[in-house]
């Protein structure tokens, strides 16, 4: 397994801007019931997609903290990424679990990766690509730490879930409606967050982000929409793209930006990418810009100049890109699927698409020449409820709970 470098920010003192100073001595109180223990926290990819997102940011806290934790990914191979992306789709509800999904092989490879596993007292495991790593720590602490919205599994695959839970001394999710069989005791809630201090989403001012932004062929006079995500059928970037057809109507000046990549475990990325960009060019080369593998500054800026953030997935566990731009005073209109109903309270917080693309169009339309005062209650709103609940130092006090009570 290869073990994941990360440089030692050091943030607490940010935060002490943040959050009350209780707040923050509780983390330290919470840390010090871990000393001496060795955490490994095990996931799939460093690189593409949330989880890597929040490890690099949960770790360098948890160091500072002064726990001894580190963190390891799963050596990749294509034959394994196949079929984890497999139990993916049908644990998000898009298929039955097919009897060519190689279970055995899945087990085999982790039974083999096993062999290697680093030494610790807790391990946290992430998502279903290292759930069959549980059987062979039946004498350590262990966690799993799942990522993704369950509400729709199909039965069969969710079985083959479920039956691992009996090794796990906790079971994480992000929203109580994931948690279909588990014992109550062993289930905690842990809310993902974002990192405001870091290059992802620390301020810049709006002459830096029109620095970065002429960097790329776009129009930086004309207004824009924008999607960050992986090229994935969840996140359906194919919609936006109806959706800008339809708004390109009425907003004649308006242009759309997807900004993507695809996570390592992701062997569906490159296909999708291309229908991405097939339609992209179908409905309007000019005004459409598909910007990919791109750094953390550069989604900033993006973000920040953008007339409205659009996420319009069909199934989201958590959605960060959603918390991003709250946290940056973005309107943003999405989806009401999991996490992002912990996010966006209609009209409070942002703004519900609808179904049909010619009125979520109409939606856009009225929200963005409705006036700047209602929406600047919006989107003051939406950065005060990141500021509350959904930033890296809280969620670190939840998994500290959690890590604690086993
Ligand atoms: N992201 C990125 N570059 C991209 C696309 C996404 O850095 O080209 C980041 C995005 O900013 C967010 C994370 O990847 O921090 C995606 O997390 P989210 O919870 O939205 O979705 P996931 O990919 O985990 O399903």
């Amino acid at each position: 397994m290869h073990k994941i470098k990360l440089s030692n920010t050091e943030h607490i003192d940010n935060y002490k801007k943040l959050l009350p100073a209780e707040d923050i001595d509780s983390l330290y109180s919470l840390a010090a019931k871990l000393k001496g223990k060795k955490i490994v926290e095990i996931n799939a990819t460093s690189f593409g997609g949330g989880v890597a997102e929040l490890l690099r940011s949960q770790i360098p806290l948890m160091r500072e903290l002064g726990l001894d934790i580190d963190w390891y990914v799963l050596p990749a191979n294509d034959q394994f990424f196949n079929i984890t992306k497999q139990l993916h789709n049908c644990l998000q509800g898009i298929c039955p679990l097919h009897p060519n999904v190689d279970i055995e092989y899945y087990q085999a490879y982790l039974d083999d990766v096993a062999k290697n596993l680093p030494e610790a007292d807790i391990y946290i495991l992430h998502d279903p690509q290292t759930l069959g790593l549980a059987q062979h720590l039946q004498n350590k602490k262990v966690i799993w730490r799942c990522h993704i919205d369950l509400t729709a599994a199909e039965d069969s695959t969710h079985n083959w879930l479920t039956q691992h839970y009996q090794y796990f001394s906790k079971v994480i999710f992000s929203l109580e409606s994931y948690m279909a069989g588990i014992e109550k005791n062993k289930a905690a809630i842990v809310y993902p967050a974002i990192d405001p201090f870091s290059k992802k989403n620390y301020l810049l001012s709006d002459q830096e982000c029109q620095k970065i932004i002429t960097q790329h062929p776009i129009d930086i006079n004309k207004p824009y929409i924008l999607q960050v995500s992986r090229f994935d059928k969840f996140k359906n970037p194919l919609g936006v793209l109806h959706i800008f057809s339809e708004l390109q109507k009425q907003m004649p000046e308006m242009q759309c930006i997807l900004m993507g990549n695809y996570a390592t475990d992701d062997p569906e990325g490159q296909e999708y990418y291309k229908s991405v960009h097939k339609l992209a060019k179908q409905i309007d080369p000019y005004n459409i810009h598909i910007i990919v593998q791109t750094d953390d500054i550069t989604i900033n800026a993006f973000q920040r100049r953008a007339a409205a953030v659009i996420q319009n997935s069909n199934k989201e566990g958590f959605g960060l890109t959603v918390t991003e731009a709250l946290w940056k005073q973005k309107i943003v209109f999405s989806r009401p699927v999991g996490g992002i109903t912990l996010q966006i309270l209609n009209n409070k917080t942002g703004y519900y698409l609808v179904d049909e693309d010619s009125l979520s169009a109409n939606e856009i339309v009225k929200v963005l020449r409705g006036g700047e005062k209602h929406s600047a209650i919006v989107t003051r709103a939406g950065h005060e409820l990141v500021k509350k609940k959904f930033i890296t130092p809280i969620m670190v006090r939840d998994y500290l709970r959690a890590y604690t009570s086993i």
